[in-house]
C-alpha cells in the first residue's frame, strides 16, 4: 500500500493531518498549495511540493504526472482541470472532479440532495435584488443570503433582518452568485463524518454536536448528548446523504445537519468533500481517525473502524484572537494540565483574529468529567482573548 504517492491539492489544517495519517503507513503525499511553509508542507519531508494555487491549471498538471492518486483538503479547487487529468488517465481523482464539482456550488449541491429526497431547510436561487426581496416575503425574516461558491466559516453568507437589510446584504456579499436560504430555528447542529470506498460501500461515524460562534465550528462533542431515536435519524441521514452522491465519490465526507426545535426533524445544511473540523476528534477518540480512513478510501483499501474508543471526547478549537500567538498558547499551555487532553497546532505563521490555529481534543470516562475537563480549557481561552 506504500507503493501509491498521493497528491493533495490544499496544503492548510486539514492536509497537515492527512499527511499525519500517511506517513504512519509510509505512503508519500505530495502538496500543492501556494504558500512556501504551508501547515501541510512542513510536516512532510517528500519533495517536491508544489507551491502554486490550487486552482492553477499548470499546476494540477504537474501534481498529476508525479502522483498516482489526486485529493483535496478543500473544495474550492480548479475542477474543469481535475476533470482533464481524470479523463487522460494518468491518474485517478478521489472524490471524483464531477462530486466536488456539484457540491462546491452550494445551490448544484442543495438541488442534487433535493433530487435525492433528503431533507433540506428550504431554499431559492437568488440572482437579483427583486428575487432577493421575494424571498423575504416567502421566508419571512430573517433570512439567509448565502454565496454559492466559495463559502467558510460563514464568510459568504448574509442574515437578512427585514425588507430594508436585503440591498445591505447584496452589497455584503459583493456581486457574487447567491441563493437565498429559509432560517431555520434549530436546538443543535449535528455533524457526522461518513467514509466512502471507490465501490460505494460506507462506514459512518457517530453523531456529534457542533457549536457554532460568529458562524466559526467552537466545540464539538461527540457523541451527541441526544435522544436514541434522534441520533438514529442523524445517523440515517447522514448515510443516505453520502451514499446518494455520485459514483466516484469516494473518501471521507462530513454532513452538517440542523436538528430542528421540534426535537424530531433533521435536516442537512451542507456537505463537505474532505475531512473536516467535526471529525478531529476522531484521531484521540475513534479506532480509526478521519484522516487514515481517508487516505484508506481514496486507495481503496479496506476502511477501519469508525467506533468510538473512549465514553466521551470534546474538541475545541483555537482560534487567532486579540493577543495575537498568546491567543493561541496560553489555552495550549492549560491544557497540558488537563488529563485527556492533546494539542494540535497547525504551523500557521500569523494568527489573525478569527484563524483556525489549533484544536485541543479532550477524552473522558463519562460526559460529566468531560464537561469539567473541558470547562478548564474553555475559560482559559476566553481569558487568553479578553
Ligand atoms: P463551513 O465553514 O462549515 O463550510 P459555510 O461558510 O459553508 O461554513 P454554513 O455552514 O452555510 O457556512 O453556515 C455557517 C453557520 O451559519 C451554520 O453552521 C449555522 O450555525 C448558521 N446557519 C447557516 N444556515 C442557516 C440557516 N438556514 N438557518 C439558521 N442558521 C444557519
Ligand atoms: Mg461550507
Ligand atoms: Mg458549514
Amino acid at each position: 500500500m506504500d507503493k501509491q504517492v498521493i497528491g493533495i491539492l490544499g496544503g492548510g489544517q486539514l492536509g497537515r493531518m492527512l499527511v499525519e495519517a500517511a506517513s504512519r503507513m509510509n505512503i508519500q503525499v505530495r502538496v500543492l498549495d501556494p504558500t512556501l511553509k504551508s501547515p501541510a508542507k512542513q510536516i512532510s519531508n517528500f519533495t517536491p511540493h508544489i507551491d502554486q494555487p490550487f486552482t492553477s491549471s499548470d499546476a494540477i498538471q504537474e501534481l498529476a504526472q508525479e502522483c498516482d492518486i489526486l485529493t483535496v483538503e478543500i473544495e474550492h479547487v480548479n475542477c474543469d482541470e481535475l476533470a482533464t487529468v481524470e479523463k487522460s488517465g494518468i491518474v485517478k481523482v478521489r472524490p471524483s472532479a464531477d462530486t466536488i464539482r456539484l457540491i462546491q456550488d452550494k445551490y448544484l449541491q442543495k438541488e442534487y440532495l433535493a433530487k435525492q429526497g433528503l431533507l433540506l431547510p428550504e431554499y431559492i436561487k437568488c440572482d437579483t435584488l427583486d428575487e432577493a426581496k421575494a424571498a423575504g416575503q416567502e421566508f419571512g425574516y430573517p433570512f439567509v443570503l448565502k454565496c454559492r461558491l466559495g463559502a467558510y466559516d460563514g464568510r459568504g453568507n448574509y442574515v437578512v433582518k427585514n425588507q430594508d437589510d436585503v440591498e445591505a446584504g447584496f452589497k455584503v456579499l459583493g456581486g457574487k452568485m447567491l441563493y437565498a436560504e429559509k432560517f431555520v430555528s434549530f436546538t443543535k447542529e449535528l455533524a457526522v463524518m461518513v467514509v466512502r470506498r471507490p465501490s460505494g460501500q460506507v462506514a459512518t461515524y457517530p453523531v456529534v454536536e457542533t457549536v457554532q460562534r460568529d458562524n466559526i465550528c467552537e466545540l464539538v462533542y461527540a457523541p451527541a448528548q441526544i435522544d436514541g431515536q434522534v441520533r438514529e435519524i442523524a445517523m440515517k441521514v447522514a448515510t443516505d446523504t453520502v451514499s446518494c452522491l455520485p459514483v466516484g465519490s469516494s473518501g471521507i465526507f462530513g454532513v452538517e445537519m440542523f436538528l430542528h426545535e421540534d426535537g424530531r426533524t433533521v435536516l442537512v445544511n451542507e456537505i463537505a468533500p474532505r475531512p473536516h473540523n467535526s471529525g478531529h476528534y476522531t484521531i484521540e477518540a475513534c479506532n480509526t481517525s478521519q484522516f487514515e480512513n481517508h487516505i484508506r478510501a481514496v486507495l481503496d483499501l479496506p476502511l477501519g473502524d469508525t467506533g468510538l474508543k473512549v465514553p466521551a471526547a470534546a474538541m475545541i478549537n483555537v482560534l487567532g484572537g486579540a493577543n495575537g500567538f498568546s491567543s493561541v498558547l496560553d489555552p495550549c499551555l492549560a491544557s497540558l494540565d488537563v488529563p485527556g487532553s492533546t494539542v494540535h497546532l497547525y504551523g500557521k505563521a500569523d494568527a489573525k483574529v478569527g484563524r483556525k490555529m489549533g484544536h485541543i481534543t479532550v477524552v473522558a470516562d463519562s460526559a460529566l468529567q468531560l464537561s469539567r475537563r473541558t470547562d478548564l480549557i474553555v475559560g482559559k481561552l476566553a481569558n487568553a482573548s479578553d
